[in-house]
């Protein structure tokens, strides 16, 4: 069976087919395919109850800020990558889930605003933690609704858009001339992916609709008027999602807890091993790239 490839539009063939492993929430099969001429790997047909693979329990809120401030220094080095490029400014997260990036791009002099689909994220963002947000699924609507900023951010989010086109397309008319883009996703050319395939916890089947190369985001965003300043998976954010990655992928082959804990920890070690070769540029399992509208 083939489909058209939503990016270029050549006919892709099945590449995998896979389950809910990271979470279990369906047992529905979902088919992944890869496009022959852009290397675009996509779920196909895009599930109509998307908003059902996303559970309550997914975020976990609180009535203070507590949670935002033990976050911090986990989101530090995304300050430090954007401070870089840009020290100050407008900025906007999109897909911000808990805040705790948003709430310290705040705290470190810039202006924050969120766009979040989640109503109860949304509320504790507004309401807790200070952070203008609009509550929408609909990015592209919501961002017409804004003023320009000076850096939008997406950590791990564009891969669970079903229209990251439109989406990309939307941010570079939001930005102001020299804005910087930074955007955070899988890297479907990690060591990886290669290896464990199907079972690679950042498939993510079915939230995870599409799996970008870097290659095509930076075509797709030249095509935009906006130039690459920083491709890297080696950021503290890429090392860290090569832990989690074999963490992940060990500790779903059993539900059992104490089984689990103990198959957590054995990926921990596996990852630990074979860090020298997710440590290569290009290798690891997510990648951090800063793009600049031409001024
Ligand atoms: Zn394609």
């Amino acid at each position: 069976m083939k489909t058209k490839c939503p990016y270029c539009g050549t006919d892709a063939e099945i590449y995998f087919r896979s389950r809910d492993y990271n979470r279990n929430i369906t047992t529905v099969i979902f088919d992944h395919y890869r496009c022959p001429k852009c290397q675009l790997i996509f779920i196909s047909p895009i599930p109509e109850n998307l908003g059902d693979y996303y559970p309550q329990a997914y975020y976990t809120l609180s009535d203070s800020t507590d949670l935002l401030d033990a976050g911090a220094a986990n989101e530090q080095y995304k300050i430090d990558i954007i401070k870089h490029f840009m020290p100050q400014g407008r900025l906007l997260e999109i897909g911000p889930s808990l805040g705790c990036f948003t709430y310290l791009a705040k705290k470190s002099g810039f202006e924050a605003e969120a766009i979040e689909m989640d109503a109860r994220c949304s509320k504790f963002l507004n309401e807790i933690a200070g952070i203008p947000t609009v509550n929408s699924s609909d990015t592209c609507g919501a961002l017409k609704s804004l003023k320009p900023f000076d850096v939008i951010a997406l950590w791990h989010v564009i891969e669970h858009l079903p229209n990251p086109w439109e989406t990309l397309e939307a941010i570079s008319d939001k930005l102001n001339p020299g804005g910087i883009l930074v955007l955070a996703a899988p890297n479907p050319d990690a060591f990886q992916f290669h290896v464990l395939g199907r079972y690679w916890p950042h498939a993510d089947a079915p939230r995870h609709l599409m799996l970008i190369p870097s290659k095509l985001l930076v075509e797709k965003m030249a095509a935009l008027g906006m130039t690459v300043e920083l491709l890297t998976t080696t950021d503290k954010g890429g090392l860290g999602w090569n832990i989690f990655g074999w963490e992940f992928f060990f500790s779903n082959l059993c539900s059992l807890r104490k089984i689990n804990r103990a198959l957590h920890i054995i990926g921990r070690m596996v990852a630990k091993l074979l860090s020298p070769i997710e440590k290569i540029e290009g290798k690891g399992s997510a990648y951090t790239i800063v793009f600049r509208k031409a001024a």
